[in-house]
C-alpha cells in the first residue's frame, strides 16, 4: 500500500505530529524487491520505520517511509531441545515472546513487554533483565534497499554488541530486515541474575519461563511509563561503557557511583543514575521532561515538538559531561529533516 502526506503520530511512541511525503507498507518479500529496484533511480531518502519506539522525529519526514507487515510465526526445525522459530519483521515483538513461553521454548522470556516490531530487534540488539536478543538469533534475513537483492546475515555477520549491531552501523539504512530466525531451547538456561529478578519469581512458586515473564512484565509496568497514556521511547541514552581507570577516578569523587559488568566483561555506568545526579529527575521544560520515576526516560507531557525533546536531551549531555566528564551517547535515534 502507498499512502501520501500521512501523519506519523501512530507510528512514534513518542506521539509526535509529524508527517512524512509517503509510506509504502509491504506485506511480502517480492513487493519489497520490485519497489526497490524500480525506487532504484529516484534518489529519494527512505528511512524503515517499525513502531518507532526507538526514534525521536524533529521535523516532518521528507522522503519514504518504509513499514514492514510481513506476518507469521514459524517453527522452522526440531533437533534435541532445539527448536528454530521464525518471525515475519511485521509481528509484534510482544506476540513471539508470548507465543514461545506458551508453547515451553525459552530464550526470548527476559525480553517481554520490549515495544516494537520483530523486524527491529537485530537492529539495536535489544535487551533487558540480564539478556540481549543475539544470544538467540540465528540469522536474519534482509532485501537491499539500494538493488532488491536478497541477503542472510548469520549471527556473527551481525557484529551485535551493546545496543548495537551491523544494521545500526556500517549497514545503517542500507537493509529492509524482512525475517529473523531464532534458535531457542525446549531446556532452557533460565536468566534470573539480573536485579531481584530470582526473588521476584520466587514469589510466585517455580521459575518456570511463564513466571519469568510474568514477573518481567509486572516489574516493567511498575518501573517504565507507558507510552499510551503519556509519549516516550524508553531509556533516551545508552549507559556508558568505561575502563577501569575512568571508574577509579570517578569513585575518588564520586563514592556512591554505581557501577556494573556488562555482558562482555566491560564496565558500565549507570546513565539515569548521572543524570539524576545533575538534577535532571522530574524536571520539565514545557511539555518536554524527564520522567519522575526514571530519569533515563524523556517524556512527551502533551505538546512537546521533537525538536524540543531533542534539545531537552543536549542539555543533559551538556551537564552529564560537565559534572562527570562522560559522554552520554544517545540510544533513541534522532531522524531531522535532511
Ligand atoms: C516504554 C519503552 C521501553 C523500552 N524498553 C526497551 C528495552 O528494555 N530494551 C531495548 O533494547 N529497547 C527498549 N525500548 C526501545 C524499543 O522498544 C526497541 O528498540 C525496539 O526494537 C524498536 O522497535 P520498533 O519497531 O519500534 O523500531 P523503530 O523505532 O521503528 O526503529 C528503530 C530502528 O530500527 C530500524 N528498523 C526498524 N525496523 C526495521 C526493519 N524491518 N529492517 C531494518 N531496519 C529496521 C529503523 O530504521 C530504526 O533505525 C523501549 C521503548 C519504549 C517506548
Amino acid at each position: 500500500m502507498i499512502y501520501e502526506n500521512i501523519s506519523l503520530k501512530k507510528f512514534n511512541t513518542f506521539g509526535l505530529n509529524v508527517r512524512a511525503d509517503r509510506m509504502v507498507t509491504f506485506k511480502i518479500e517480492e513487493n519489497a524487491i520490485y519497489f526497490f529496484r524500480q525506487h532504484k533511480s529516484s534518489g529519494q531518502r527512505c528511512l524503515i520505520l517499525g513502531q518507532g519506539s526507538n526514534l525521536l522525529f524533529t521535523s516532518d519526514f521528507h522522503g519514504i517511509i518504509i513499514h514492514p507487515e510481513m506476518g507469521g510465526i514459524t517453527l522452522e526445525g526440531k533437533k534435541g531441545d532445539e527448536v528454530i522459530v521464525s518471525a515475519g519483521a511485521g509481528e509484534v515483538w510482544d506476540k513471539l515472546v508470548e507465543s514461545t513461553v506458551n508453547n515451553g521454548m525459552g530464550g526470548l522470556e527476559n525480553l517481554s513487554l520490549i515495544p516494537g516490531l520483530v523486524g527491529a530487534s537485530p537492529v539495536q540488539n535489544i535487551g533487558a533483565y540480564g539478556a540481549e536478543v543475539r544470544n538467540t538469533i540465528e540469522k536474519v534475513r534482509a532485501i537491499s534497499i539500494e538493488d532488491g537483492s536478497i541477503r542472510e546475515f548469520t549471527n556473527q555477520e551481525c557484529n551485535f554488541g551493546y545496543r548495537d549491531s551491523i544494521f545500526r552501523g556500517e549497514l545503517k539504512g542500507k537493509y529492509l530486515i524482512t525475517r529473523v530466525y531464532f534458535k531457542l531451547s525446549t531446556k532452557p538456561k533460565l536468566c534470573l541474575e539480573y536485579g531481584s529478578l530470582k526473588e521476584e519469581i520466587s514469589k510466585l512458586g517455580s521459575t518456570s519461563l511463564g513466571n519469568v515473564r510474568k514477573t518481567v512484565i509486572r516489574t516493567r509496568q511498575s518501573k517504565l511509563p507507558d507510552p499510551v497514556q503519556i509519549g516516550n521511547a524508553g531509556s533516551f541514552f545508552k549507559n556508558p561503557v568505561v575502563t577501569d581507570s575512568v571508574v577509579n577516578k570517578l569513585k575518588e569523587e564520586f563514592p556512591k557511583i554505581p557501577v556494573f559488568k556488562d555482558a562482555a566483561g566491560g564496565m558500565k555506568l549507570a546513565a539515569g543514575w548521572l543524570i539524576e545526579q545533575c538534577g535532571w529527575k522530574g524536571k520539565r521544560v514545557g511539555d518536554a521532561g524527564v520522567h519522575e520515576r526514571q530519569a533515563l526516560v524523556l517524556v512527551n507531557h502533551g505538546n512537546a515538538t521533537g525538536q524540543e525533546l531533542f534539545e531537552l536531551s543536549e542539555q543533559i549531555r551538556n551537564s552529564v559531561l560537565e559534572k562527570f566528564g562522560i559522554n552520554l551517547e544517545r540510544e533513541v535515534e534522532v531522524v531531522s529533516a535532511t
